[in-house]
C-alpha cells in the first residue's frame, strides 16, 4: 500500500537517515495520538481519531493491513458476503487514510516511554511524542519448535498459505494444526495443490462446523489424527517429515514439498511489557470495556488484548472504542468525564477464539 511515500513525497525516512544534511528533520514530531500497528484494530482506531479531530500517526513494521491480509477469503465480516482478506485490509486502510490518518509503513516501534502526560515512541529513524497511545500490535504465528523448522523456513516451511501456497501448485503439502486457521489454510491450499495432508495431534478438529464439512467433502484432503511432526528434513528444500502417532507411538517418514504451520498465535506484547503495560499470564495486554491499560493515556485494541474473541469484527470494535476513549482522555468533553478506571481482568477460564 506504501502510504508513507504517498503522504510524504520528500520521503521523511530517507531524509532522516541523511540527518546531518537535514538537521531540521531530527526535531521530535508531536501528535495527539500514535497508533502502533496498522491492522484492522489500529486502522479502525485511526479512522475514528482523525474524524474526532486528533492528529494521528499510525506506525507499522510491515505494510498496512495486518494479519487479515493472510486470510484468503472472509465470509463473516458484516456487509461483505465474500471478500479477500487483502481487499478488506486495503479498504480499511484507504478509509482511514482518506480522512487524514498518516500511516508510516516499514517503521518498527523499538521503544516506548509511556509514563507522564507526553509519551515517547522510538523507531529506528525517529522519535515521536504523543498525548495518547493505542497499542494494536496483534499477534504472530506460533512455531512448532521441531528440528528442521528454522533451517527450512522459507524453503518449504511456511506460516502463511496465501503468501506461499502458489509456489506449490500441483504438489503435496502438509498443514499442521486443528483450529479454524489450519482448516481455512487446508481448504485454500486444496484448490491449488494436488494433495493436502492435515496433521492434527488430536482426534477431532476444533474448527467451525462449516469448515469441517468442507474439508470432509474434499477428495484431495487427507487427515492424520493423533499425529505430531518430530522433524522436518530436506536438502535445498523440504523433502520429508518424521511423524509420530501419539497414541500408538509409531513413527513414519512422509514425503512432502512443504509444511504449513497453523498451530495458533502468540501476542506481540514484548514492547508493551518492557514499557510497564500489564499483561495476563498468556502475554495478552489486560484491558477493560474502555480499552484502557493500566497506564493513563495508553489504550489497546485487537488481537493483542486479553479479549477472548480474535476476529476482524472484534478488532474493529475495540479499535473504535480505544479511539473514542483516547479522544475523551485528551479532550475531556463535557459528556465524558469518567476517571481512568482500574482494569477489570477477564476470567482466566475464558479461551481465545481464532477463525
Ligand atoms: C489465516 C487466518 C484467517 C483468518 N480469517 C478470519 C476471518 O475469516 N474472519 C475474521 O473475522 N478474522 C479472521 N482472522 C483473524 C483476524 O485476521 C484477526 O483477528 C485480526 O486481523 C486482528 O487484527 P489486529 O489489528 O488486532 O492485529 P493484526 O492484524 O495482526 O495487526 C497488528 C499489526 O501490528 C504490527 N506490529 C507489530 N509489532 C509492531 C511494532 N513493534 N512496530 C510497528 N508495528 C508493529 C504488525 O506488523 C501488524 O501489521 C484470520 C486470521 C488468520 C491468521
Amino acid at each position: 500500500m506504501l502510504y508513507s511515500s504517498q503522504k510524504d513525497p520528500l520521503n521523511r525516512t530517507i531524509l532522516k537517515r541523511l540527518n546531518p544534511l537535514f538537521p531540521e528533520m531530527s526535531d521530535m514530531e508531536t501528535w495527539d495520538v500514535i497508533i502502533i500497528g496498522a491492522g484492522s484494530a489500529g486502522l479502525s482506531a485511526a479512522l475514528y481519531t482523525v474524524r474526532s479531530g486528533l492528529g494521528t500517526l499510525v506506525l507499522d513494521e510491515k505494510i498496512a493491513g495486518g494479519t487479515i491480509t493472510n486470510a484468503p477469503t472472509i465470509v463473516n465480516y458484516p456487509g461483505f458476503l465474500e471478500i479477500s482478506g487483502a481487499e478488506l485490509a486495503q479498504k480499511i486502510a484507504d478509509h482511514a487514510q482518506k480522512f487524514g490518518a498518516v500511516i508510516h509503513e516499514i517503521e518498527t516501534v523499538t521503544a516506548l516511554n509511556l509514563h507522564g502526560e507526553i509519551k515517547t515512541v522510538t523507531t529506528p529513524t525517529a522519535t515521536y511524542n504523543a498525548k495518547a497511545i493505542i497499542i494494536a500490535t496483534g499477534s504472530h504465528y506460533k512455531e512448532l519448535g521441531v528440528k528442521g523448522e528454522q533451517e527450512f523456513r522459507g524453503r518449504g516451511v511456511s506460516y502463511c498459505g496465501v503468501c506461499d501456497g502458489p509456489f506449490f501448485r500441483g504438489k503435496h503439502v502438509l498443514v499442521v494444526g486443528g483450529g479454524n486457521s489450519a482448516s481455512i489454510t487446508t481448504l485454500y491450499l486444496s484448490n491449488l495443490v494436488a494433495q493436502v495432508t492435515l496433521i492434527h495431534r488430536r482426534e477431532t478438529l476444533r474448527a467451525e462446523q462449516s469448515l469441517v464439512d468442507d474439508i470432509t467433502n474434499k477428495t484431495n484432503i487427507k487427515i492424520l489424527w493423533n499425529t505430531e511432526i518430530q522433524e522436518i528434513k530436506g536438502d535445498k528444500q523440504v523433502r520429508t517429515v518424521t511423524l509420530k502417532n501419539n497414541k500408538t507411538k509409531q513413527t513414519q517418514e512422509l514425503k512432502t514439498d512443504a509444511v504449513f504451520v497453523q498451530i495458533g498465535e502468540a501476542p506481540n506484547s514484548q514492547l508493551a511489557t518492557a514499557s510497564g503495560v500489564e499483561i495476563d499470564e498468556h502475554g495478552y495486554i489486560k484491558t477493560n470495556l474502555h480499552q484502557q491499560t493500566n497506564l493513563p493515556g495508553v489504550f489497546t485494541a485487537g488481537d493483542i488484548t486479553n479479549h477472548p474473541i480474535k476476529q476482524v469484527g472484534t478488532a474493529v470494535g475495540q479499535g473504535i472504542t480505544a479511539a473514542l476513549e483516547a479522544y475523551a482522555y485528551i479532550r475531556q468533553p463535557y459528556h465524558k468525564k469518567h476517571p481512568i478506571e482500574t482494569i477489570t481482568p477477564i476470567s482466566k477460564t475464558e479461551k481465545t477464539s481464532k477463525p
